[in-house]
């Protein structure tokens, strides 16, 4: 008898596509997913725990389903999975009684096993760290959202241990799947109807440096998708800025499929800070890469990371950011309020956590500042002819609206009545707005 399974997924794009695997792994057991928490045989939260809000929101989420399961669900099955559920382990039982698995983030492979055991009445906590990506992926389908893009993992872990991240500490050290493990799935997706490819990792410009018995890096993966027949796009996030090699600039140039876009995390502009933080380059290291790229790569837009208020940043210090992203011409950065998580460096220094009212007040003028400049990089692409892959098609007020990306990352928002989703069409940017551009089609 089939089952319904409802995941409710927190977090980042790693944590939607281990969702996609669960539920792949899911389907292939006889579970259905729902989207109607109420409707489900067993509930899942995949967590993120990047910061405590999300924490928290996990617990409370747990905490409804408990009630659920003792008020009047007694075969209700709950679990638990992702970062913090790797973190937590076991204390995830005295803290949610009513949690049936621990699922951490080393261990989704083995999930169809963790079902059977509570089935079977059994309380199981599966989150023992493993050193091989791809060692127990046992090739179960995928449930990828339906969209124009599907999302590719190439890399699990991080070696980096910036003072401020819990990610080594949640999803181990860094791991590299095989290529021809990422390679079956590129194809797979595509021949889904998938249009683009995004290779997904903490650090995706060191995948392969742990393979012992091949020299095989980001820029020959690239090269080894794009020989893949098909009218697709590929991208690959996130790059840590000193881990760019001028092999795999000239490569992301060169390749057709390849779209012009880096994703480069500067989290400060201030080299003392940047220090404090554990990153491996100053602000001037930071300048030469993005410079380089710029140099090489016509049109490619560069996107970044921020953290407002890190320990001991003083006012100068966060100003040496806001300049940052203006000198380097960042076209759009995502930006965050620093949140101390347990077990990191930073979290220590108690001493100089900086008061919550100037942490959320840097926040605002850093998320200023990223608006500003957002316009003005889009500004630059008014008058010009772009391909757009299209994403979404929806009404706003009255008109029909097909919206999509353009090879560089920029939203485009397209009046025409037709749905023209998971088509390439070629549009003539006529406005800039500060989250997207609009265009007319040619
Ligand atoms: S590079 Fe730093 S911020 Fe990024 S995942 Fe690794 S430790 Fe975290």
């Amino acid at each position: 008898m089939t089952k319904k399974v409802y995941i409710e997924t927190m977090g980042c794009q790693m944590n939607k596509s281990d969702t996609e695997r669960m539920l792949g792994m899911l389907s292939h057991f006889n579970y259905e997913e729902t989207k109607i928490q109420e409707d489900a045989d067993l509930l899942m939260v995949n967590t993120c725990s990047i910061r405590q809000l999300s924490e928290d929101k996990a617990f409370s989420q747990l905490g409804v389903w408990g009630k659920w399961k003792k008020d009047n669900k007694p075969d209700l099955k709950i679990g638990i999975c992702g970062c913090v559920a790797q973190q937590k382990a076991r204390k995830v039982f005295s803290r949610a009684p009513y949690v049936d698995f621990v699922l951490g983030t080393h261990k989704i492979y083995s999930l169809p096993d963790v079902i059977r055991r509570i089935n079977a009445g059994e309380r199981v906590c599966e989150c023992e760290e493993t050193n091989l990506a791809t060692a127990n992926e046992k090739g179960y389908p995928i449930n990828r959202v339906k969209s124009t893009n599907a999302w590719i993992n190439i890399t699990e872990g991080c070696n980096n241990f910036c003072t401020y991240c819990i990610v080594p500490y949640t999803r181990g050290r860094e791991r590299s799947r095989l290529p021809e493990v990422i390679i079956k799935e590129v194809k797979d997706a595509l021949a889904d109807g998938f249009k683009e490819i995004t290779l997904l990792g903490q650090n995706v410009d060191s995948y392969g440096k742990d393979f012992k018995d091949k020299n095989y890096r980001l820029a020959q993966l690239l090269r080894d998708i794009n020989a893949i027949e098909g009218n697709f796009r590929i991208r690959f996030v996130t790059s840590y800025p000193t881990d760019i090699t001028d092999e795999l600039i000239e490569t992301a140039r060169d390749l057709d499929k390849v779209c012009e876009y880096f994703h480069i995390p500067m989290q400060s502009g201030s080299s003392r800070v940047l220090k404090a933080m554990n990153r491996r380059y100053d602000r001037e290291t930071y300048a030469k890469i993005v410079e380089k790229v710029r140099k090489m790569i016509p049109d490619v837009t560069i996107t970044s990371d921020f953290i407002a208020g890190f320990p001991g940043e003083t006012e100068e210090e966060f100003v040496e950011t806001l300049t940052a992203i203006d000198e380097f011409e960042l076209d759009y950065s995502n930006v965050a309020a620093y949140s101390p998580r347990e077990k990191t460096v930073a979290a220590k220094w108690t001493d100089k956590f900086i008061p919550e009212d100037i942490k959320d007040e840097r926040f605002q003028r850093l998320n200023l500042k990223v608006q500003e400049n957002c316009l003005k990089s889009n500004l630059k692409y008014v008058g010009r002819e772009m391909e757009v892959l299209v994403e979404n098609f929806y009404e706003h007020k009255g008109k029909m609206i097909n919206t999509g990306k353009t090879r560089n990352f920029k939203t485009v928002h397209i009046p025409c009545d037709k749905d023209l989703t998971g088509q390439f069409i070629n549009v003539k940017i006529s406005g800039a707005k500060t989250w997207y551009l609009k265009g007319k089609i040619l």
